[in-house]
């Protein structure tokens, strides 16, 4: 079942729940309320998928070949929050590790 960002109308709180089209809307897990929208969310974090990890790395590697390694970054930090696994926790340290060494370099 795909894991999605939802945010309560009632409280303003933002959070994750499973979730499949066609269900109720989930309850808002501050106040029990149900006026909770869908926010869009990447696609990449979905549960109980072998290939979960491969659409992260190649996710991941499509930032980085478009030179974008802080979003590349926060997306592996979120990925790596759902998805428990060494391929996803190495290019995420890789990454990382990238970046402090960018940071570094500045003159
Ligand atoms: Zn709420």
């Amino acid at each position: 079942m795909p894991l999605y960002d939802f945010h309560c109308r009632n409280c303003d709180h933002e959070f994750e729940a499973l979730w499949q089209r066609g269900q109720r809307a989930p309850a808002c897990p501050e106040c029990g309320r149900r006026r909770t929208r869908r926010l869009p969310s990447a696609p990449a974090l979905r549960l109980g998928t072998d290939s979960a990890p491969a659409r992260i790395a190649r996710r991941a590697r499509d930032y980085l070949v478009d030179g974008k390694v802080s979003q590349a970054a926060r997306f592996l930090d979120r990925a790596a929050e759902h998805v428990k696994d060494d391929r996803v926790k190495r290019i995420r340290d890789r990454v990382h590790r990238a970046r402090q060494r960018k940071g570094s370099k500045k003159k």
